[in-house]
């Protein structure tokens, strides 16, 4: 693969700042509001936002069981915040109906961290890069159990959450509980480029 086109799900979230971080690191970078759309990607970026509303836009635009088996068939999907809990294969305190794609053999709880704590921010040693990541969550969910498959990426270092995990990966599907698209450290997004190309 020359220059892969990485596809950011454009239903609800902070799409803006995954194509931005996309943007900057070379590969193509294309909003997908629409099957034709998903089909032009070779790999699919899940924003942060709202795990219930982007699932149930998913399904007005009849995005979702093309997105749910593209990821069964082996595309590369990086999941932030929202987006961890639409590849997550089971989700606590999630809604009675909520879905998600799945793909990813963990279980999630959705806002983990504490209803008073809206938002906290942090440094976290990440799996493959040589420095801590500055690490924003927003009503985050984290991840509450891994299958055997999975690779834990980060997990945090201080305070009540203290050994929570927080970033995961599972073959060609990776996933963080925190933002990495804000700001201009785009490290893990180019991981996510780096394991695209690779697939
Ligand atoms: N709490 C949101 C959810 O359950 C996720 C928050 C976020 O993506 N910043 O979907």
């Amino acid at each position: 693969m020359t220059t892969p086109t990485i596809g950011v799900l454009a239903l609800q979230g902070d799409v803006r700042e995954h194509l931005r971080a996309l943007g900057t690191l070379g590969v193509g970078a294309l909003a997908v509001r629409r099957p034709s759309e998903l089909e032009a990607c070779d790999a699919l970026v899940l924003p942060g936002g709202e795990s219930t509303t982007m699932a149930k836009l998913a399904r007005t635009f009849e995005l979702f069981e093309p997105v749910r088996d593209r990821i069964k068939r082996g595309m590369p999907a990086f999941g932030t915040c929202a987006g961890m809990i639409l590849l997550a294969e089971r989700v606590e305190d999630g809604t009675a109906d909520q879905e998600t794609m799945g793909g990813l053999d963990i279980t999630v709880r959705r806002n983990a961290f504490g209803r008073q704590v809206d938002s906290f921010e942090g440094d976290l040693a990440f799996a493959g890069l040589d420095s801590p990541v500055h690490a924003l969550f927003i009503r985050a969910p984290w991840v509450e159990q891994v299958g055997e498959a999975v690779q834990v990426l980060a997990t945090v270092t201080h305070g009540e959450a203290a050994g929570r995990i927080v970033a995961v990966r599972q073959d060609h599907l990776m996933a963080t509980s925190f933002h990495p698209e804000v700001g201009a450290d785009h490290r893990i997004h180019s991981l996510f480029v780096d394991l695209v190309k690779q697939s």
